[in-house]
């Protein structure tokens, strides 16, 4: 579990008890209160990697916005999506 889902949970759970570790991590990327699920879901998407839709050997598409990737990219270069 990384430190965005654990930050989701804690939100999901109990909007009083966010981890102090995680608090000016997560605050400082959530301005506007009724996006922070939204955009906390959004992060951990992000971080959760997602497999490359292959097109040949060497190359495929990001499994989020469809942008070129490469086989090894560990992030999409237009997205950020995680991969695997
Ligand atoms: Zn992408």
């Amino acid at each position: 579990m990384n430190k965005y889902q654990e930050a989701l949970n804690c939100f999901t759970e109990c909007w009083g008890c966010t981890k102090p570790e995680y608090y000016n991590d997560v605050m400082n990327k959530l301005r506007i209160e009724k996006e922070r699920k939204k955009l906390l879901q959004n992060l951990v998407d992000k971080a959760t990697p997602k497999e490359i839709h292959y097109m040949s050997a060497d190359y495929g598409t990001c499994p989020s916005c469809n942008g070129e990737v490469m086989n090894g990219d560990n992030y999409c270069i237009e997205c950020g999506q995680r991969l695997e």
